[in-house]
Parts: C-alpha cells; sequence; structure tokens
C-alpha cells in the first residue's frame, strides 16, 4: 500500500529531480507516487530541479527531464524552477539563522572529521570541532548550523511514526560547503518552506534526511513541517538502487525500444505496489492509490 492514510485536502507537493542524468524507472516511479497522490486526494505539483551540485548538473539534463516528463503525461502545475537561480533565497535563510547565533564557519575537511571520529562505516557525524568559530573572522566559505540535541518524531504516511536525532546522525548541518555550494540538505529544506510544500513525496532512501530536515525547518521559523510520504524504491537484482550513474535504462532509451507510455509506467509503478508489470494508465493509477487508502 503507498499510503496508509489520505493526505489532507488541497496540499502541495513537488517532484524535485537533480539534472545530472536522465531519467530512469525508479524516476517514473518516484513521478507516479508524487502525480497519483496529487490527482487522487487533489494536491497541486511543483517541479523542482535540484541543481544544487554545480559540477554534476547540466543543462541538457534538465531540458531532457522536462522533455521525457512531458512524453510521459507528467505536466507541473507552475513554471519549473530551478535551484541555481535561488541563491539570494538560501543567503537569506543563512542569515536570519545566523541573526539567532546558530551558524558557524567551518575549516574541516572530511579528512579532518575522520581523524577526530574514527572510520565509520554509516554516516559521519559531524563532531563540531569549529563550533566556536565566528563566521565573520573565518576565511572559510563553509558553514554549519548548530543541530542542539533533540528528538525528532514524525508521521510517515506510509510507514507511520518514526523517531530520529539528528545531532546524533549527522552533528552540526552543512549548509554551504568549501566551494561555497549550497548543500542538499540546506537548498531543500528552504525550498519547500519558501514554496508552501506541505506533503513531501519521495523515495525511502531518503527517510533518514527528514529529521534533521524537520529540525532545520522548525530553526528557520516554520510553524508546520510538511507532511511526508516515502515510497519504495526499485531495486536491481543485487538489491540495490537503480542509478543513473550506474547507467540503468533511461526513459528515453524505453521510449526509442517502442515501449508506450503505459507500458513504462506499469513497469515502474511494481516496486509501489500498483501494478505486476501490466500497461496501465495514470488515471488507473489514481484510482489503485486512492482505492487502496480508504480501504
Ligand atoms: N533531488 C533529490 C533527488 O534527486 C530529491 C530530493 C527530495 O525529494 O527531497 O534524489
Amino acid at each position: 500500500m503507498l499510503l496508509k492514510r489520505p493526505p489532507a485536502n488541497g496540499f502541495v507537493t513537488r517532484f524535485a529531480p537533480a539534472p545530472t542524468g536522465f531519467l530512469h524507472l525508479g524516476h517514473v516511479a518516484s513521478a507516479i507516487a508524487v502525480w497519483g497522490v496529487a490527482r487522487a486526494f487533489g494536491g497541486r505539483v511543483l517541479l523542482r530541479l535540484e541543481d544544487h551540485d554545480q559540477v554534476r548538473s547540466r543543462p541538457e539534463y534538465e531540458e531532457a527531464i522536462i522533455e521525457d516528463l512531458h512524453w510521459l503525461g507528467f505536466e507541473p502545475d507552475e513554471a519549473p524552477v530551478r535551484q541555481s537561480d535561488r541563491h539570494s533565497l538560501y543567503r537569506d535563510a543563512l542569515h536570519r539563522l545566523h541573526a539567532h547565533g546558530l551558524v558557524y564557519a567551518c575549516g574541516c575537511s572530511r579528512k579532518t572529521i575522520e581523524r577526530a571520529t574514527g572510520p565509520s562505516d554509516g554516516e559521519i557525524r559531524y563532531p563540531g570541532l569549529c563550533r566556536d568559530t565566528p563566521v565573520d573572522s573565518a576565511a572559510e566559505a563553509a558553514r554549519r548550523v548548530r543541530m542542539d540535541r533533540c528528538t525528532i518524531s514524525f508521521e510517515d504516511l506510509r510507514l507511520g511514526r518514526i523517531e530520529q536525532t539528528p545531532s546524533d546522525q549527522c552533528g552540526d548541518l552543512l549548509a554551504r560547503d568549501r566551494l561555497s555550494h549550497w548543500t542538499y540538505q540546506f537548498a531543500v529544506v528552504v525550498d519547500d518552506l519558501d514554496q508552501n510544500v506541505d506533503l513531501v513525496i519521495r523515495g525511502e532512501d531518503l527517510l533518514t534526511s527528514t529529521g534533521r530536515q524537520i529540525q532545520l525547518s522548525e530553526l528557520l521559523g516554520r510553524p508546520m513541517p510538511p507532511a511526508f510520504l516515502h515510497h519504495p524504491l526499485i531495486v536491481d537484482a543485487t538489491g540495490s538502487k537503480l542509478s543513473k550513474s550506474r547507467g540503468d535504462t533511461a526513459v528515453r532509451e524505453l521510449r526509442a525500444s517502442g515501449q508506450n507510455v503505459e507500458q513504462v509506467l506499469g513497469a515502474a509503478a511494481v516496486a509501489l505496489g500498483l501494478s505486476q508489470g501490466e500497461p496501465v494508465s495514470h488515471l488507473e493509477l489514481a484510482a489503485r492509490i486512492k482505492d487502496a487508502a480508504v480501504d
């Protein structure tokens, strides 16, 4: 079942791909979840191109994403926005946090952090080495936001209650890196707040990020965090998530090989439990999402 209970009426959700490659079936599954839930329960969908990674993002991928979404029948309700046009928004948000004494400059490299924390096979928790470095005196471009210890709990629409303690997971959050690039974790929270996104629908690979994003949204003065729905992922035969960089089949290759939209939707919808692989229409997908949630 994609979701256990319906979202609140009139919600705003978003599809937020990074233009670092072509769309593949994993993205189609995500788009089905986003547009399917919006169509089933009357929400609006925004399209945000998350090109915060200025090294890997390419305009040709952005163009291809928009074209593939159009071919698939996923149209956003507003003109798309791109993160690289929104730097002043991120700067303003950082200033607001700074005014509350929540920002410091950080000169730590990955090596320095690993030396202090010891090797880890999971996520590296920043141990706060630069916590006392004032922003104004530092030459470093990197900025961190203090994440004091607190446990965040939220109700995922599919998975139920989740609890996370960001200070134990990642420590103080990197908002801008040493090359002055805004990080995903920071930009996504500022964007969701600015665009009034109140339902975030995305893959469960991002579940561990949710607590820290809620904590940051609170620090930015957001009175109520968005609701969250983390959907299952398409995995390959070895159990790993599909990825553009590993060259999993792109939507445009499926299209060029003669597959039609319903076939591509049907193949992607398997991961969401909405199809057995048979071709399926948008209308049918929305109906299946709705029926499962209200049963
Ligand atoms: N840009 C992220 C990605 O492509 C999605 C971010 C999100 O939905 O929060 O995986």
